[in-house]
Formats: C-alpha cells, sequence, structure tokens
C-alpha cells in the first residue's frame, strides 16, 4: 500500500510524471485533501501536490473547532448552521478522536452581542437546525451559576450564561488523516511540491500542470483530465497562472486571524469559553493540554501570503480583549508563548467588514476548464469535497463516458478512527495508559497518543519501545517513536512538519520540544540522508523564533 513516506518521493515523482489522471488537486490543505479522498473512494485516479507541508497554509491555524457557527444564526446563514451542524457529527463518528465534543461557556453580559432570551432561543435554534442529541443540548445559566462555573469572569457586567456543546479539532491532523485515507485508496499525494504553471491541448483546455519540486528544484508536468485549484488563499495567484478566461470577476478577501499562546497558569479558565469584546466581536479562549489559546481576530489583509505574521496590535487587541473579561488576571504580552497567524480565504463583497463576509465557499470554472473553490470552513471541507467532485464526476462522464459511483465519505472512518464508537475513545485511552506506564510513560501520555494518533497509536509504541531497548529515557524515546511514525507514514520532511503540524508541541508543549529539539534533529536527518541535523536547525530557526517574539512588543501598544 502506498503512503506519504518522503522516503519514497523519486518513486512518487517517476510515478507522477509518467501516468495520467482522472484529477489533479492543487493545494494540501483540508479542502484539498478532501476533494482527494472523496475522488479516490469514488474509483478516480488522483494525484495532489502541495507546495509547502500538508495543511502548513490556513489548514494549521485556525481555531481548531469543528462548530455549526453559532455566529452564522446571527447573519440568517440557517442552511449553513444546518450544514455546518449535521457535519459535525459525521466528522465526530468518522473520526472519534479527533472531533471531540467540549462544552463552551458563553457569558451573557451587558449590552453584550446575545442577550439572556435571545440567547437561549438562539442556542435552542441552534441545537435544532445543528441536530444537537439531546443530552448535549443548552443550558442556561444564572448570573450566579455562571459564577460558580468560571469565576474568572467580570462580575459587574454579567448578566448569565448559555452552556452548549462545540466540537474541538486538531486541524493540521485531521487534514493529515483525511489524507493518508486519500492515500489508501490510491490517491498519489506529494507534499513540497509546487504548481507553476499549466499546459492546454489544442482545444485550449488544461491538459498538464507544470510541477517543481521543493527540494530538489526539478519541474516535472503531470497529466490529469481535471484539475482542481484548493489553494485556499492562493487561489487567485493560481487562477493569475492560468492564461484563459477567468469567466467570473468575483475574486478573494483574506483576511487575518490571530491566536496567542498563554500558560494555562496565567488563564486559568476551567471550559472553553466564548466571550463579547469591547469592539461588538466575540473572541474565543480554549485550554488544551499546559496552555490556553486565546482568538481571533478578524483584520483585511494585503501583506504576503506565505508568511502572515502576528503584529504587537494583534496581541494588544487580544489581550485588551482577554483583561476585559477577565480583569483579575492582567495579561501582558509577557505572558504570551507563541501565536499563530493563519488567512481566511473569503470570497470579496463590496462594501462589507471582514466579520460580516459570508464564510460560503464558491466554485469557479476558467475558459481553460480550471476548476477553483474559495471560501468554506474546516467544519464543512466533506460536503464542500462532495460538491466539487460530483461536478469533476459529471464533467468526466459527459467528456470520457466514465460511470462514478456517489461520494463514500460519510460512512468512511478516517485513517486512527476505528474505535467501536465515540464513547470507547477514553476507555482506549485508559487501556492505553496500562500499556505505557510499566514504561515511564504517563496517562496524559497516552491521551495525547490517543488523541493524536487515534489506532494508530500502538505503531507509536512499537516504535517507541525500539527506543526504550537502546537505552533512551522514556520521553526521548516517546519523541523519537513519533518521529519515526510520522516520517514513516505521514511524510515528515522538516522539524516544523512534526513540531507544528503532527504533534503540535511548538504552541502546546514548547518546554518538550525545546528539551528535545537537538535529538530530534539528528533523527530526522538520518531518516532523511543528504542533509544535515545543523540545516533542519537552521530552517526551523525562523518559525520557532517567531512564534516568540511579539514577548518583546511595546507595553505602550497596550495602553493605546
Ligand atoms: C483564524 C482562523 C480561524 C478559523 N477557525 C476555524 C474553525 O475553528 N473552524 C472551522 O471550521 N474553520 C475555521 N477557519 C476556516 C478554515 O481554517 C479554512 O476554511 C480552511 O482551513 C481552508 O482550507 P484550504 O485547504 O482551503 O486552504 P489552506 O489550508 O490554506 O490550503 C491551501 C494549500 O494550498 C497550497 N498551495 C498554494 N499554492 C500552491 C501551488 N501553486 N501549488 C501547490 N500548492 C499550493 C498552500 O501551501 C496551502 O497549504 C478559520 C480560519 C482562520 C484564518
Amino acid at each position: 500500500m502506498q503512503n506519504l513516506s518522503a522516503a519514497h518521493r523519486a518513486a512518487q515523482i517517476e510515478q507522477l510524471s509518467s501516468q495520467l489522471y482522472d484529477l489533479l488537486v492543487i493545494g494540501g490543505g483540508i479542502t484539498g485533501a478532501g476533494i482527494a479522498l472523496d475522488a479516490a473512494t469514488r474509483g478516480l485516479k488522483v494525484a495532489l501536490v502541495e507546495m509547502q507541508d500538508f495543511a502548513a497554509g490556513t489548514s494549521s491555524r485556525s481555531t481548531k473547532l469543528i462548530h455549526g457557527g453559532l455566529r452564522y444564526l446571527k447573519q440568517l446563514e440557517v442552511g449553513l448552521v444546518m450544514e455546518t451542524g449535521r457535519e459535525r457529527e459525521v466528522l465526530h463518528r468518522n473520526a472519534p478522536h479527533l472531533v471531540v465534543p467540549e462544552k463552551m461557556l458563553l457569558p451573557l453580559v451587558k449590552n453584550g452581542t446575545y442577550g439572556p432570551l435571545a440567547t437561549s432561543f438562539g442556542l435552542w435554534v441552534y441545537d435544532v437546525l445543528a441536530g444537537v442529541k439531546d443530552d448535549e443540548q443548552r443550558v442556561m445559566l444564572s448570573r450566579e451559576a455562571a459564577l460558580a462555573q468560571e469565576p474568572l469572569l467580570r462580575e459587574d457586567i454579567l448578566e448569565g450564561a448559555g452552556l452548549y456543546i462545540e466540537y474541538r479539532t486538531d486541524d493540521a491532523r485531521l487534514t493529515i488523516e483525511v489524507m493518508k485515507t486519500a492515500t489508501a485508496a490510491g490517491a498519489v499525494c506529494l507534499n513540497y511540491a509546487q504548481a507553476v504553471g499549466f499546459t492546454y491541448n489544442e482545444k485550449g483546455k488544461v491538459a498538464a500542470t507544470q510541477v517543481k519540486d521543493g527540494l530538489t528544484g526539478q519541474v516535472f508536468a503531470i497529466q490529469a483530465r481535471k484539475t482542481v485549484n484548493a489553494t485556499g488563499p492562493w487561489v487567485d495567484t493560481v487562477r493569475q497562472q492560468d492564461t484563459t478566461a477567468p469567466n467570473t470577476n468575483k475574486h478573494l478577501r483574506l483576511t487575518k486571524g490571530v491566536h496567542l499562546v498563554l500558560p494555562r497558569h496565567r488563564l486559568p479558565v476551567r471550559q472553553a469559553i466564548y466571550f463579547d469584546v469591547p469592539d461588538g466581536r466575540m473572541i474565543f479562549a480554549i485550554p488544551r493540554q499546559g496552555v490556553t489559546y486565546l482568538g481571533t481576530t478578524d483584520t483585511n489583509y494585503d501583506g504576503p501570503i506565505d508568511d502572515p505574521l502576528t503584529t504587537a496590535e494583534d496581541v494588544a487587541y487580544l489581550l485588551r480583549s482577554a483583561n476585559h473579561m477577565f480583569p483579575s488576571l492582567v495579561l501582558t504580552p509577557a505572558d504570551v508563548l507563541s501565536s499563530w497567524a493563519g488567512l481566511r480565504p473569503l470570497i470579496h463583497e463590496a462594501g462589507k467588514a471582514p466579520s460580516e463576509l459570508s464564510r460560503k465557499d464558491e466554485i469557479f470554472i476558467s475558459a481553460g476548464g480550471l476548476i477553483s473553490i474559495a471560501g468554506g470552513k474546516l467544519t464543512g471541507y466533506r460536503k464542500m469535497a462532495q460538491r466539487v467532485v460530483d461536478l469533476v464526476a459529471r464533467k468526466l462522464s459527459k467528456r470520457y463516458g466514465l460511470t462514478i459511483s456517489e461520494s463514500r465519505t460519510e460512512q468512511l472512518v478516517l485513517s486512527g478512527g476505528d474505535f467501536e464508537s465515540p464513547a470507547h475513545v477514553r476507555a482506549y485511552a485508559q487501556q492505553l495508559a496500562q500499556t505505557l506506564a510499566p514504561l515511564g510513560l504517563p496517562q496524559s501520555y497516552a491521551e495525547y497518543l490517543t488523541f493524536n494518533f487515534g489506532t494508530q497509536a500502538p505503531q507509536v509504541v512499537a516504535q517507541l519501545t525500539a527506543g526504550l531497548a537502546q537505552g533512551l529515557q522514556p520521553e526521548t524515546a516517546a519523541l523519537h517513536g513519533e518521529l519515526a511514525y510520522c516520517f514513516q507514514q505521514e511524510g515528515v520532511v522538516t522539524l516544523a512538519d512534526f513540531f507544528v503540524r503532527r504533534t503540535g508541541r511548538l504552541y502546546f508543549d514548547r518546554p518538550a520540544m525545546s528539551a528535545q529539539l537537538e535529538g530530534v534533529a539528528y533523527q530526522l536527518a538520518a531518516l532523511r540522508g543528504g542533509v544535515s541535523a545543523w540545516q533542519l536547525l537552521h530552517d526551523f530557526k525562523k518559525e520557532y523564533e517567531q512564534a516568540a517574539k511579539f514577548q518583546a512588543a511595546e507595553a505602550k501598544v497596550m495602553a493605546a
């Protein structure tokens, strides 16, 4: 069976450049991965190229919620609330370790976004539209009960709270698991491979895509009957590489969203909170492992797409907002451990503010037949993929007489997700803890492995046991075991691939990462061959330092 390992890169490139594909997907975020999976499981011959690492664009920089979109109810986008609400259930069933229900507290404040009656009604409508199970339906809390639930809330403006269910995820891991499942179904997916141009047949239709290997610089062509541009914030850039007429004036409008990571003890909320901030927006504070992350901002963006940065203003805005709701904490930039910034690939609508823009997806088709998909949400990726592949299937049937089956992903378990039932995930973690305890690894590590790798955790344990046998300390063996697994199965090429998108450690367990960084660099260099540990560390330095550099942000910005 094929897998994503960088060890097979040369063979993958040979395969990609020598065969004709039914579908080439450009872009390896959640949208591209979803399309590759839907198409491969319907029997199409699929290739996918990603210019960075899988999920390195917006799909590792979100709020990491699979949500029914309460805020869309306010914008009366009822259809979107219904679709995303139902999708949560499907994703929870198919990847129960990665899409996990979590209580969200919505404080009601004087002159806030939602009043008590409107909130009670809104959350009820949300429950109904999103098809929420009885035991997960919203509960309204009095002011006293809200304070008992979360003593950090600002008392003088508090009127009560709503408690409802959202689902948390790890966006990058979800993308990787979708990609792995697509690969297992026959898709050939390659990271560090950039689409740089198109060639056309005699009818002026896209016939092949020129692709540049980011590791060697080699350029090769992939021939495909249909090509989908699923490049998120880069959709317009790739559309401009297509020299045929675009067939629509519509274009993207990018807005930037920043999240800050703080130590749990400095923002010790007891559960996830979705709260009002003074400018009329709402933001999340979400505890995860030993930290709490806070976000997001929503500002127009016209800087470099490859490298959106967190500015001192972003930091100041989010900390001011948190200090407004949790005044006893007095958070300052020195409390911030790290941050990430992502770009929302939204469809431009004249005269609308960033947070008013619809999150709906749209498909554009150029005269040359390039199909571009833009907009959308992590939450709705599966349905969005289904719509795109339905379109591709119609075109392939008409042109080549192919018979293509209906989408199968609604009932398709993602790799690592084959638990007896969603309720079994915790029991699985308990069992794993019993295996790991004699090896010197704590229960929290068993939970981390379960929620990160699901039923693939034993493969990591096999690798880490081999490390222990070589005399490594348990924490070192664990990290080395994860790296060996992620290299062999998940296409890890750089340290950032591993520490940011496969394990989340750069943000969520920085001390463990820093302690093991050098050893992991040596191991990755040995696994890859032809690259030194020094080079890997050098390449990672920018990402590593950038995540924390705003700690020096001027305190005066806070006062602004
Ligand atoms: C701050 C923020 C918070 C969010 N929170 C949530 C949330 O909680 N829940 C939710 O459901 N949604 C959320 N979203 C939305 C969601 O994250 C995005 O809709 C989704 O990740 C977009 O995925 P994508 O695959 O379309 O784009 P991307 O993930 O950006 O993927 C596009 C990929 O294409 C690649 N690419 C570009 N050009 C080329 C080329 N020429 N050749 C090859 N590859 C190329 C890029 O490297 C990139 O990896 C959030 C978004 C933001 C910004």
